[in-house]
């Protein structure tokens, strides 16, 4: 395969900048904004989720071991999160509150199901053992002494201070190059700022690293064991064997702390790419970029195609990448005007008390009313991540048209398709173009519009040569799909259709009739093999209300069958 180069706009220069991995082994670290687990994850969200999970599959493509990171923030996330020193109340207990549940519980709950949708989305961190990896998902409350630790070396090192309430403040005047990421300059945010100045701030642009409030639900003693999960005590005393400064008080963290804490636990003190929305940059990764640089005097090389290249920079993620912000129907979702959706409308509005939406849907071709998972997933990777997304309805309906297009031209392939045979020149070439033309798009700096279009005329190239092709030319032509589903993931690649021939049937009884089973969608192709061969059993048998009741129990759970004289073709 011919070498690729990556291209990502960085959000540190404001440039589309050359993708080269810090360590020299072909691991890339990647950490990514996860959710605050208070409500369930709406589309704008997933978009940002997204565009990371297309980041890492095109890195993978390039040959990297991607270690990927998505924190679940669960604690000290306040509502006023435009301000660096947010006030307000902690989304997680306000949710409490409000559903008159623990807080404990109220994070599990929608922890669960934010991954319930993340697996749906096949965003690839949630899939298989990595999907059961805590390190991969770390939760905020999970790593308190890790916080802990890192700001008590704030306060030592004095890039923050105790105040007499002991809550403790990043003192921002610390650290001049504070700005750099959302390109603010310094005076522009003491003004924004002073309005929110409070008495124990030294300067109103200062952001609490520890809160201090007795009503808080979830509360850390930074100098007793008691309270604290197994483990984690040890955790912090072995890290700080002469404790936490004594005029810190019980509390619970900031919501900037909790990523540069996490991000170090489970990827190092440097990392190759830090991803977010773009209502991250400031102040959150901002604010993370000032703490960590207070920690550990981080530097990370520019890249050497960048202006400053052959210098370093204050940072310690090399690439910060954010994807930019979704509106619907043109304007901001808003619950009142029915144009909110988290992921769970869309995939069960009724489900969800929707039923409206639900009409609308089935009205729009969506079966029951339901979106499949696959055809959200393309709606929100469609756009390009550098540009805000227009969501709309018919956005959907294209979704569902293009996903349905790329399915039945595999599945078509795949019953064709037969490794043994060689494919001609022509459709290796079209493979090829196809190939290039995908991989160059997502080079260039991930653009999505740009990869389907090769995709989209490769595929209608074959549609052309549908007659033409042979078993040899199938079986490239699917290797060509498989490549762009690799990143894409909106297809089913499990055996949909095929043809069992009356041979393998008459083998299959040969060796006894297969056990009754039940038949459930989803169906695996081994079990409808294996009831068409009960059916012949039923048949041969001249019980022919067995034999229909068999049919009957495949169509149910999603498979038909025809009879044909070479044997019988399945189809899911
Ligand atoms: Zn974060």
């Amino acid at each position: 395969m011919a070498s690729r180069t990556l291209r990502l706009k960085n959000t540190w220069s404001n440039a589309v900048e050359r993708f080269v991995p810090l360590r020299g082994d072909q691991t890339v670290t990647l950490y990514s904004c996860g959710p605050t687990v208070y409500s369930f994850a709406h589309i704008g969200n997933f978009r940002s989720f997204l565009f990371a999970d297309v980041l890492r599959r095109v890195l993978e493509q390039h040959g990297y071991r991607v270690v990927h990171v998505m924190n679940v923030t669960d604690v000290g996330h306040m509502t006023q999160d435009h301000l660096a020193d947010a006030s307000g109340e902690d989304k997680l207990a306000k949710a409490a509150r409000e559903l008159g549940k623990d807080p404990y519980a109220v994070a599990a709950h929608f922890e669960r199901a934010f991954v319930d949708d993340a697996v749906a989305l096949r965003l690839k961190s949630f899939l298989g053992e990595e999907g059961s990896d805590p390190s991969r998902h770390p939760r905020a409350t999970a790593h308190v002494a890790e916080m802990l630790v890192m700001i008590q070396k704030l306060i030592e090192r004095e890039f923050a201070y105790v105040d007499g309430q002991g809550q403790v403040y990043y003192s921002v005047e610390k650290f001049p190059e504070y700005g750099t990421l959302s390109g603010k300059a310094i005076d522009e945010l003491e003004v924004g700022a002073r309005v929110a100045v409070r008495d124990e701030k030294r300067d109103p642009r200062d952001f609490a690293l520890w809160k201090v409030d007795d009503k808080h639900l979830m509360q850390w003693n930074p100098h007793s064991a008691d309270g604290w999960p197994a483990g984690e005590w040890e955790r912090l005393r072995a890290a700080l064997p002469n404790g936490v400064d004594p005029r810190v008080k019980p509390g619970f963290p900031g919501w900037h702390i909790e990523c540069s804490a996490m991000s170090r636990a489970h990827l190092g003190d440097l990392i190759d790419v830090h991803t977010g929305g773009e209502d991250n940059i400031f102040p959150h990764h901002e604010c993370e970029i000032a703490q960590s640089y207070g920690v550990l005097g981080c530097e990370v090389p520019a890249p050497d195609d960048a202006v400053d290249a052959g210098k370093t920079r204050k940072s310690f993620a090399r690439y910060w990448v954010h994807g930019r912000h979704l509106l619907v129907d043109g304007k901001k979702m808003a619950r009142r005007d029915g144009t909110f959706f988290t992921v769970r409308d869309l995939r069960d509005p009724r489900e969800e008390g929707r039923p409206e939406l639900a009409e609308r849907l089935a009205a729009l071709g969506f079966p029951s009313g339901k979106v499949a998972p696959n055809v959200i997933r393309y709606a929100l990777i469609s756009t390009p991540y550098t540009q805000p997304m227009n969501f709309t309805f018919d956005v959907l309906v294209q979704a569902n048209a293009s996903v349905e297009r790329l399915q039945s031209r595999f599945d078509r392939l795949r019953e064709i398709a037969s490794e043994g045979s060689a494919a001609s020149e022509e459709v290796r070439a079209l493979v090829a173009q196809c190939i290039a033309g995908f991989d160059a798009a997502l080079d260039d700096n991930l653009n999505v519009p740009n990869a389907l279009a090769a995709l989209f005329e490769f595929v209608t190239a074959l549609n052309q040569r549908e007659a033409s092709l042979s078993p040899g030319d199938a079986a490239e032509a699917l290797a060509g799909l498989h490549h762009a589903d690799d990143v894409l993931a909106v297809l089913d690649r499990r055996v949909r259709s095929g043809l069992v021939t009356k041979s393998e049937i008459e083998a299959m009884l040969a060796a006894g009739t297969p056990p009754e089973e039940p038949l459930a969608a989803p169906l695996e192709p081994d079990a409808i093999i294996r009831a068409i061969a009960r059916r012949q059993a039923a048949k041969d048998a001249r019980d022919f209300a067995s034999a229909d009741a068999i049919r009957q129990s495949l169509k149910d759970a999603g498979a038909s069958i025809e009879d044909l004289p070479a044997g019988v073709r399945f189809k899911i």
